[in-house]
């Protein structure tokens, strides 16, 4: 049986806890989660005014925050491209951008 602690993308489907349960904090760093995006922000630094009201709204944390309060480009491992940052950002297609990504 493999854990959460212990997951890649090398296991089948009933070899996964029970219930796909997660018995340790801290998981969501080791799953990359940014596989599932078909839509992609993009970040442009010089537009970008630091209300961070994009920050706490990202479902993933994929936001970072430097050591001085201000956000940095996106973490795309784990960006989900669920668009609320990009909606609630007031410079809208300006710092953040919208579009269908190529893979
Ligand atoms: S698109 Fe969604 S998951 Fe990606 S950074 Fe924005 S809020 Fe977070
Ligand atoms: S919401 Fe937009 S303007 Fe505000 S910090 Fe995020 S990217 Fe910058």
């Amino acid at each position: 049986m493999i854990y959460v602690k212990d997951a890649n993308n090398n296991y089948n489907w009933d070899e996964v806890s029970p219930g796909g349960n997660i018995t340790e904090g801290g998981t969501s760093l080791q799953i990359n989660t940014g596989d599932w995006r078909i839509y992609i922000p993009k970040f442009f630094e010089s537009e970008c005014i630091q209300c961070m009201l994009c920050f706490p709204v990202c479902a993933d944390s994929a936001i970072p925050v430097n050591k001085d309060g201000k956000r940095e480009d996106f973490d795309f491992k784990h960006c989900k491209g669920c668009g609320v940052c990009y909606k609630v950002c007031p410079k809208i297609d300006k710092a953040i951008t919208w579009e269908q990504e190529d893979k």
